[in-house]
C-alpha cells in the first residue's frame, strides 16, 4: 500500500518552493521569446474571490503554462482594479472607509486566495490602481487626451444612478439599469467630462474584421458602434456616444484639471502629478451632483498653474474604466517611476499575445482599451494601435443548474473547496465541467470524481516510481501514448480543456491495468497534466527522480510515425449492391465511414445525387448506404 495523496502538504510546500526559486518571475529585459499572457484583473471586493474569477484565471493560467512548456518566456502578471463604484459601494454597506477596506481586500485576495490557486503569477509586477504611483499615470493619460482635444467638458443629457448618486457612461447602463447596483437610471441635464471615443468609431469598427478575437465580442462591438448609412442623403449615423468619464464619487483618481477665472480650464502640469486623493472623514456620495471632494476646501482651493492666481480644482473623479483601460501597458514597466510605460519594454512585450476574460466586458473595458490604445498611438506613445493580438471569452458557471448569486445562497467559496479538495482538484474540476469558452455546472459530486482521478494518478506513479522501465516501450504502448499527446496538445491549444482532461483520464485507465510502465509513459503523463494540476505533478516528477521543475520542461513532442492509424479495407454497398471499397482507420466511427465512402468516385456515380436514407455499418467489414425508404 503506497502512501496517501496529501494535497495540503504538497501544495503548501511547492507554492513556497516556487516562490523561493522564482520560477514564475519573468526576465522582463532578457526574455528571448516573450509571450504576454493576460487575464482580467479583479475588483478586490469584500466578498472575496468569486469561483467565477477562479474559473477565468485558471483557464488563462493553463494557457500560460502550456506556452511556457512550449518554449516561450511567459509573462503572467496580476493586479487589482481597486478604484470605483463597485469597491466604494461595498465600503458604504460596511460603513468602512474604502481606503481601509480596499487595502484589506487586496491583502486577502493576494495572500489567502490567489496565492493558493497554483497560478504562475509574476508577483514582482503587481498593479494596484489605487496606488498614487499608478493613478498618477491614469491622470497623465487624461491630461494627454485633454491637450489633444480628446477630453472635453460639455453639457448633455446623461445617465444618473440615484442609488450610486453619480452619472454613468452609456456602456454602464444595461437595459435601463445601473451596471453596478441594478437601479433604474434617470436622465439628467448636466455638465460633464467626456472622452471623444466617437472620433474613433470607424477605426474601432473597421479593425474588427482583422482581429483574432472571439466572434461574440466582435459582434457586440459592431452592434454597439452601430454604424448606419442613410441612403438618401448618405448621412452616416452611429449608436456609439462619447465616453462619459467623470463621476461624482470619492473612490477614484481625481480629474487633473484646474479652473481659473483668468485662464479658464487648465490641465495640471505633468510634473505636478499625481493629484492625490485626499484622505477624508466624509467620503460618502452626496447626490448633489458634486463629488464629496467638493466639500473639502483644502482640496478645492489651489493656485492656477498658468498665472499663479487663485483657482479651483475639478472635484469629480474619473471612471475606474479609465484605470483598467491601460493597466496592461503598466505591468511590464512597474519598476519605473518616471514614465507610465517604458518604450523598449513596451516594444518587446506588447501588444498582448493572449487576453482571456469575460464577454460581459465586450463594449465596456474591451472597447475602452482599444480607444485608449489608438489615442496613445496617434499621440506617438505606442508603436501599435490595437492592444490585444488575441482575445478569447471564457464561459460562465452555474451551481447545481442555477445562476450563482448571494440571494440564491449558492455561492461557492473557492477557499473552502481548495482547503477540502486541494487546488489541483479544484482547478481540474473547473476545467472539466464543460468547454472553457462555454462554461459548465459546478456540483459537489463532480468534484469528487476529479479528486479520485488525481488519487489514481498519485498511486499509479508512486507505485511504479522505483521501477519504471528505462528502455523503449513496445510500439502499441507508444502508439497509445503519442495519440494521447497529440489530442491533448491540440485541445489545449484551442482551450478545449475538458476534452484534454477526458483524454488524460482515458489514458490513465488504459495504463493502470498494466503491470509495467515505461519512463516515457510516466514522464509524458505528468508533463501533459502539469498545466492543470501543477502541484501534484511537481511532486511526482521529483519522486520519479527528475530534476526540478517540471514546469520548466519541454512539452512532449509527438512522433508522427506513431500517429499513422492502422487501416483496413471495407466494402461499400449501395442499396445492398457492391459498388466499391474504401480504406478506413481501424474502428472508424459511422459518420467517418460514410464521409469516406462518399468520396469514392464510383459511389458518387451510383448515388447520382440521391439522398442516403439509412446506413448499415459493420466496422471492419461493410458499409451499406440505403437510398430507398
Ligand atoms: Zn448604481
Ligand atoms: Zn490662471
Amino acid at each position: 500500500m503506497s502512501e496517501g495523496y496529501n494535497h495540503k502538504e504538497i501544495e503548501a510546500r511547492w507554492q513556497s518552493t516556487w516562490h523561493e526559486t522564482g520560477i514564475y518571475a519573468t526576465d522582463i529585459r532578457g526574455a528571448r521569446r516573450p509571450y504576454y499572457n493576460l487575464m482580467m484583473f479583479p475588483y478586490p471586493s469584500a466578498a472575496g474571490l468569486h469561483i467565477g474569477n477562479l474559473f477565468a484565471f485558471v483557464g488563462a493560467d493553463i494557457h500560460g503554462r502550456f506556452m511556457a512548456m512550449n518554449g516561450y518566456d511567459v509573462f503572467e502578471p496580476i493586479g487589482f482594479d481597486a478604484f470605483g463604484i463597485h469597491s466604494e459601494n461595498y465600503a458604504i454597506k460596511q460603513g468602512i472607509n474604502p481606503r481601509i477596506l480596499t487595502a484589506r481586500n487586496v491583502e486577502r485576495f493576494r495572500e489567502t486566495q490567489l496565492k493558493i490557486s497554483g497560478n504562475r503569477y509574476d508577483w514582482s509586477h503587481e498593479v494596484d490602481t489605487t496606488d498614487p504611483a499608478y493613478y498618477r499615470w491614469s491622470q497623465w493619460i487624461f491630461v494627454k487626451l485633454f491637450k489633444a482635444g480628446l477630453a472635453e467638458r460639455k453639457r448633455a443629457a446623461v445617465n444618473w444612478c440615484p442609488s450610486c448618486k453619480t452619472v454613468l457612461a452609456n456602456e454602464q447602463v444595461i437595459d435601463g439599469r445601473c451596471e453596478r447596483c441594478d437601479t433604474v437610471v434617470e436622465q439628467r441635464e448636466l455638465e460633464q467630462w467626456f472622452f471623444k471615443i466617437t472620433n474613433y468609431a470607424d477605426r474601432l469598427l473597421d479593425h474588427l474584421d482583422h482581429l483574432d478575437w472571439s466572434e461574440v465580442v466582435k459582434t457586440a462591438q459592431r452592434n454597439w458602434i452601430g454604424r448606419t448609412v442613410n441612403p438618401e442623403d448618405g448621412k452616416v449615423e452611429y449608436h456609439l456616444r462619447d465616453w462619459l468619464i467623470s463621476r461624482q464619487r470619492y473612490w477614484g483618481a481625481p480629474i487633473p484639471i484646474v479652473y481659473c477665472d483668468r485662464c479658464g480650464t487648465v490641465p495640471v502640469p505633468e510634473d505636478q502629478l499625481p493629484v492625490l486623493l485626499p484622505d477624508v472623514e466624509d467620503w460618502k456620495p452626496k447626490g448633489t451632483g458634486s463629488s464629496p471632494l467638493a466639500a473639502i476646501p483644502s482640496f478645492v482651493n489651489t493656485t492656477c498653474p498658468n498665472c499663479g492666481g487663485a483657482a479651483r480644482r475639478e472635484t469629480d473623479v474619473s471612471d475606474n474604466f479609465l484605470d483598467s483601460a491601460w493597466y496592461f501597458l503598466r505591468y511590464p514597466s512597474t519598476q519605473f517611476d518616471d514614465r507610465p510605460f517604458d518604450a523598449e519594454l513596451t516594444a518587446k512585450w506588447l501588444p498582448v499575445d493572449m487576453y482571456i476574460g469575460g464577454r460581459e466586458h465586450s463594449v465596456l473595458h474591451l472597447m475602452y482599451t482599444r480607444f485608449i490604445t489608438m489615442a496613445l498611438h496617434d499621440l506617438g506613445y505606442l508603436p501599435f494601435d490595437e492592444p490585444f493580438k488575441r482575445f478569447r471569452a471564457h464561459g460562465t458557471i452555474t451551481k447545481d443548474g442555477a445562476k450563482i448569486s448571494k440571494s440564491r445562497g449558492n455561492v461557492v467559496n473557492p477557499d473552502e473547496y481548495i482547503e477540502t479538495w486541494g487546488a489541483d482538484t479544484v482547478r481540474m474540476y473547473l476545467m472539466f465541467m464543460g468547454p472553457y469558452t462555454q462554461g459548465g455546472d459546478f456540483s459537489d459530486r463532480g468534484i469528487s470524481g476529479v479528486r479520485r482521478f488525481l488519487s489514481r494518478v498519485w498511486h499509479l506513479v508512486v507505485k511504479h516510481a522505483d521501477h519504471v522501465y528505462s528502455g523503449i516501450a513496445p510500439v502499441p504502448y507508444r502508439r497509445r501514448l503519442h495519440q494521447t499527446i497529440q489530442s491533448v496538445t491540440e485541445d489545449i491549444r484551442e482551450l478545449g480543456y475538458n476534452t484534454a482532461i477526458a483524454a488524460l483520464m482515458e489514458y490513465v485507465s488504459t495504463i493502470q491495468q498494466r503491470d509495467e510502465l515505461y519512463a516515457e509513459e510516466v514522464e509524458s503523463l505528468l508533463l501533459l497534466l502539469a498545466p492543470f494540476a501543477p502541484h501534484i505533478t511537481e511532486e511526482l516528477w521529483g519522486r520519479i527522480g527528475r530534476p526540478y521543475s517540471i514546469h520548466q520542461q519541454a512539452w512532449p513532442v509527438t512522433d508522427p510515425a506513431l500517429l499513422i492509424h492502422e487501416t483496413e479495407t471495407i466494402a461499400i454497398q449501395i442499396d445492398g449492391r457492391a459498388r466499391g471499397t474504401v480504406e478506413l482507420p481501424t474502428a472508424a466511427a459511422e459518420d467517418e465511414a460514410v464521409e469516406a465512402a462518399r468520396q469514392v468516385e464510383a459511389v458518387q456515380r451510383y448515388l447520382n445525387g440521391s439522398a442516403i436514407q439509412r446506413v448499415i455499418y459493420v466496422p471492419g467489414r461493410i458499409i451499406n448506404l440505403i437510398t430507398r425508404g
